[in-house]
């Protein structure tokens, strides 16, 4: 059976650049449907989405997860009417009144159960079938031995959906309110500031010795007391494929086109590699590619076991890999140059990797030439200081329309 690999989609031009590299289905929430995160699409973009995503066979996922109060709820019912007009593929959804709605106003729409309502047991799972989900997405908590009772379990046709790349919350599943608290900015609804990453002062004060107040340090890096690595389950893809998941989830509505690019392409690579030969499965190549993008480190977190406490990195310290977003290629111009879009610093002797839809190995080259994109002239360098910045050079290898370049530091 085939796996879906599900990614984010924070804009159309991301949820583009994550189907061209292999994401089966894409997931988003939407403003003006008015649950405010700042990663959401508007109505507009919605829809050209979904058209987008139909016409080449894929699918598109809106997010409803919020708890609703009562007074939202014809707010609610509207939203649900427009997805119906849209023909979204499925919605996701936390709350049973929320649920009720979607039955109600729109029965022929698959009900998705958010992770934000903390699915961790097969009883659950029933609880929710019986209830209208087509399918859940899990907890992020679980070990895969808690993960195969689940499969064995859970009713047959119910879908099950794992998340297997991205940040990781250290709360239990989003059900935190430090971000809301600190910044205003609500991690249940989809627009955390990952509050639990930052640097915290801790002070202690001796009950019998007022005025006596003693800095608690990790060490001279900062005190990062909660802070989680990024989830990758990369190495587990034969586990997960195993035992049945329906869909894999890719975590990051808020990030660029270059990482969903790196992500997309290497996960997409790694299952159609795994289904074709599994014995010659070897996750270590995908890795070297998801690693050239930004993270905290990465952990398998419980997926082999629950008891791991290999999931924080204490330093807080950001992995930066030695690439950055290069540029998107906008088109091939007749004479065979390339029109791209930069969105980093260029320079004539610069590295650059054409990550290519469905080859791991990325075609890596040294910018010869550059051309300025209005006069045509050649220039040396040239940096992203307006908005869409373009430029012209020479590309070795045939390439479309949306491909992306990374830059390799100097
Ligand atoms: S602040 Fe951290 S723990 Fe809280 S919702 Fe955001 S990612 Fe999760």
């Amino acid at each position: 059976m085939k796996i879906e690999l599900l990614a984010p989609a924070g804009s159309f031009e991301k949820a583009k650049i994550a189907l061209l590299y292999g994401a089966d289905a894409v997931y988003c929430g939407t403003p003006k449907l008015s649950l405010r995160s700042r990663s959401e699409l508007t109505e507009d973009d919605l829809f050209k989405t979904v058209q987008y995503a139909h016409n080449i066979g894929k699918k598109v996922y809106v997010a409803i997860n919020i708890y609703a109060w009562d007074e939202t709820y014809d707010e609610i019912k509207a939203q649900v009417r427009i997805l119906k007009d849209i023909k979204v593929d499925g919605i996701i959804v936390s709350d049973g009144g929320v649920v009720e709605t979607i039955k109600e106003v729109a029965p022929e729409i698959e009900i998705h159960i958010s992770t934000q309502a903390n699915t961790v047991s097969w009883h659950t799972c029933n609880f929710w079938y019986k209830n209208g989900a087509k399918r859940i997405i899990l907890g992020r908590e679980l070990s895969k031995i808690q993960l195969k009772e689940i499969m064995e379990n859970k009713p047959k046709d119910l879908q099950i959906e794992i998340f297997g790349h991205g940040a990781l919350c250290f709360a239990y599943s989003g059900r935190c309110f430090l971000s809301e608290f600190l910044t205003g900015r609500s991690g249940n609804l989809g627009d955390c500031a990952q509050s639990c990453r930052w640097a915290y002062n801790i002070y202690v004060e001796e009950t019998n010795n007022p005025g006596n107040i003693m800095p608690i340090e990790t060490d001279e890096n900062g005190t990062y007391i909660f802070s989680s690595k990024d989830l990758c389950l990369i190495s587990e893809i034969p586990e997960i494929v195993n035992m049945g998941i329906n869909s894999l989830k890719i975590e990051g509505r808020l990030k660029t086109e270059y990482y969903l690019a790196t992500v997309v392409n290497s996960y997409r690579k790694a299952l159609d590699d795994y289904m074709k030969d599994p014995e010659k499965f070897n996750y270590k190549k995908y890795l070297i590619e998801l690693e050239k993008t930004k993270t905290r480190g990465l952990t398998t977190f419980f997926f082999n076991d629950r008891n791991n406490k290999d999931f924080q990195d204490l330093s807080g310290r950001q992995y930066n890999p030695n690439y950055e977003f290069g540029g998107k290629i906008l088109k091939t111009l007749e004479d065979g140059r390339t029109l791209i879009e930069i969105k980093n610093k260029l320079t004539i002797g610069d590295t650059l990797e054409l990550i290519v839809p469905g080859q791991i190995d990325p075609v890596v080259f040294k910018i010869n030439k550059l051309w300025d994109d209005e006069t045509n002239e050649e220039i040396n360098t040239i940096n992203p200081g307006k908005l869409e910045q373009k430029v012209i050079l020479n590309i070795p290898t045939d390439s479309k329309e949306d491909w992306i370049l990374r830059r390799k530091k100097v």
